[in-house]
């Protein structure tokens, strides 16, 4: 029997399945898909999901296949207002790495093999209800068998229309944005085509266009073509493209060799609890919003992240059931915040109002004159800011935030086979000590504290659990005894 069943391989239930495999949980992944994504829908994958990827163990593989985008460059009104420099981002991945999600997939796939699993395909869930130990699952084989299956947990990352959202009874509140979006993934050919490694950003009268670098020569353009009446419109063609591009970015772009043209609209939904018992959901399935500032999936990927190491712990023995209450309350405040910046960023890229349209530019030029603001803005876009200073697993001043990787000296925590807290002490006898007493759920860090007076424990996932004086070892023993169920 699995430990946990995963709804739905999608980057997020990949991530999730790839995650438990390295700490050794027995997982079944199931997708009722016949063959993986073949578009390139999410480009980006942030720094701070590539920082987590180091703890996975296939960054270098990402890496290889992506291409690194260097800033975006936001112009309007007939100049260049400005534009976050990705080089200001505090990580050793300081770029956006441009990467089709068709790839991102067939590697995490890849990545899940080496654990010795894989994606079962054309198998759905049609149904679970849960018992006092876990959950028992309908599932749907393409050859039209049907089994009923049990496992201590399941998780929904089945995407937009979860099944398992449905099956919780879950509303997914929120609103659709007003405007019809034109997709294409398109060559650029052209004295007036941006640079291959910029993301640019046209704020023209008539409504945003973007330009995003794809590797290989490609790139994909987004606009709005005017406002959503809900009625179904054919794909678009190259020409429409053509005549758009010309139109919003210059003459000087010619745009061939069509692999995507498409049309979408952007929702903007959120459950408000990630989990019921031992039911829990991650990615599209708990949220989705505007794609500007590319998050969507990165944010679903570190859902992913933050929940297989507490499930790991929790199934091992090694924590508390109680772990995983804090998983709902860490993600839906992101979630909140994602949803919150990307309307924002949508409802000033699409303002209609010629007055308003000037006012947003002359204030963008003087705001993205600022280093601060650029470097805030490319902070938030590479997602190494979020931090969880409200968790109920976060004890002390300053615990919450990211453990910045440069701190870890070795191994990132949360790196190899065990989910382990770091220990971060300026006394390492009594560090080996204490983790001696918990073995399965911390240890001791190769290094003395980079902060010096401070006692730091950090989670498998690299945010500081603990923060205490150098001293407070109660404090810890506390701590690791609240997680543990010693
Ligand atoms: C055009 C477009 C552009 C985008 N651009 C970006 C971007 O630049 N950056 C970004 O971060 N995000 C972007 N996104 C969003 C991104 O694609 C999603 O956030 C991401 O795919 C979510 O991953 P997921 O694994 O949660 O869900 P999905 O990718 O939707 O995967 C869900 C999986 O569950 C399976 N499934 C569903 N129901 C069942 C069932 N009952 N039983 C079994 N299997 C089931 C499906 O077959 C599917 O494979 C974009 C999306 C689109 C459409």
């Amino acid at each position: 029997m699995a430990d946990v069943l995963i709804v739905g391989a999608g980057p997020v239930g990949l991530t999730l399945a790839c995650e438990l495999a390295r700490y050794g949980v027995g997982v079944r992944l199931i997708d009722r898909a016949r063959e993986a994504t073949q578009t390139s829908k999410a480009l980006v994958v942030w720094s701070r999901t590539l920082e987590l990827m180091d703890r996975m163990g296939c960054t270098a593989a990402f890496l290889a296949a992506g291409l690194r985008a260097r800033g975006a460059t936001l112009r309007g009104g007939g100049r260049v207002l400005g534009g976050p420099d990705f080089s200001d981002i505090a990580s050793p991945y300081a770029f956006g790495l441009m990467i089709p999600q068709r790839d991102t997939e067939r590697l995490l796939a890849e990545h899940l093999r080496e654990f010795g699993a894989a994606v079962e395909r054309e198998v759905e869930l049609t149904g679970f209800a849960q018992t006092p130990d876990g959950v028992e699952a309908r599932l749907s084989h393409g050859d039209g068998r049907e089994e009923r299956v049990a496992a201590p947990f399941l998780v929904g990352c089945d995407g937009a229309h979860s099944a398992v959202r449905h099956g919780l009874g879950l509303p997914f509140r929120g609103t659709a944005q007003g405007d019809d979006w034109l997709l294409a993934d398109i060559r650029l050919d052209g004295a007036g085509a941006p640079p291959d490694d910029e993301i640019a950003v046209y704020f023209h009268r008539d409504g945003p266009f973007v330009i995003f670098p794809i590797p290989g020569g490609r790139a994909r353009v987004v606009a709005t073509v005017g406002r959503a009446d809900g009625r179904p419109k054919p794909d678009p063609t190259l020409s429409e493209v053509q005549a758009l591009v010309a139109a919003r970015a210059g003459p000087g772009i010619r745009v061939s060799d069509p692999v995507w043209l498409s049309r979408f609209r952007i929702h903007e939904r959120k459950v408000s609890e990630y989990r019921r018992d031992r039911v829990f959901l991650a990615g599209d399935a708990a949220h989705i919003h505007s794609p500007a500032g590319g998050q969507g999936m990165n944010t679903g990927m570190q859902d992913a992240v933050n929940l297989a190491w507490k499930l790991a712990l929790v199934l091992r023995g090694a924590a508390a059931p109680g772990l995983l209450d804090s998983y709902s309350p860490e993600r839906n405040a992101v979630g909140e915040m994602v949803l919150r910046n990307a309307g924002r960023l949508t409802v000033m890229a699409t303002l209609a109002n010629p007055l308003a349209q000037a006012v947003r530019n002359r204030a963008l030029h003087l705001l993205l004159g600022l280093h601060a603001v650029r470097r805030r803005m490319a902070a938030t876009m590479s997602e190494i800011e979020i931090a969880y200073p409200a968790s109920p697993l976060s004890v002390g001043p300053g615990a919450g935030r990211r453990w910045r990787p440069e701190d870890a000296a070795g191994p990132p925590p949360g790196a190899g086979a065990d989910p382990r807290f770091v220990l971060y002490a300026a006394d390492p006898e009594r560090g080996t000590a204490l983790a001696a007493r918990f073995p399965g759920l911390v240890q001791p860090a190769p290094r003395n504290n980079p902060e010096p007076g401070r006692l730091h424990l950090v989670r498998p996932d690299g945010y500081v659990g603990l923060a205490a004086g150098a001293a407070d070892w109660d404090a810890a023993e506390r701590y690791l005894k609240e997680c543990g169920t010693v």
